[in-house]
């Protein structure tokens, strides 16, 4: 990699200058603010529906009628159907609205490795990151 202002070879920080990123030796990084790169995680969290979201739902209405309990959180009882069948996956904002109002779990936090969640990231892996993967 060379400096993208002066060409020299070596060591080369990001700087954005005049709103552009470039990559440039120490010497030019003054003309622009250095931008530190955020470390690069080989993890990525993600929400997902809880498993045990059907059992809780269905815990949660009690002997009350699905129609009932569907207007009571303010959803469609067909939604609710599916939900409680595991037919239907949660979707984040419904199930953000049912932990706040119940405390409930409906989400779960779940780590997938980068390389499956961005093209971009995968393209920018060497062979040895792809190695080291794999262990
Ligand atoms: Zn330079």
């Amino acid at each position: 990699m060379q400096c993208e202002i002066c060409g020299k070879e070596g060591k080369l920080l990001k700087v954005r200058i005049e709103g552009v990123l470039l990559s440039v030796c120490e010497d030019c990084a003054k003309f622009g603010e250095v931008v530190r790169e955020k470390k690069k995680r080989k993890e990525e969290k993600v929400l997902e529906m809880n498993p045990e979201l059907p059992k809780i739902l269905r815990r949660l209405r009690g002997k009350k009628k699905q129609e009932e309990f569907a207007r009571e959180v303010n959803i469609p009882v067909s939604l609710l159907r599916k939900w409680e069948l595991g037919d239907l996956v949660m979707d984040i904002k419904n199930a953000k609205k049912l932990e706040k109002r119940f405390g409930i779990k409906a989400l779960v936090e779940k780590e997938i490795p980068c390389v499956k969640v961005k093209g971009k990231m995968k393209e920018k892996l060497t062979l040895g990151d792809v190695v080291e993967l794999k262990e």
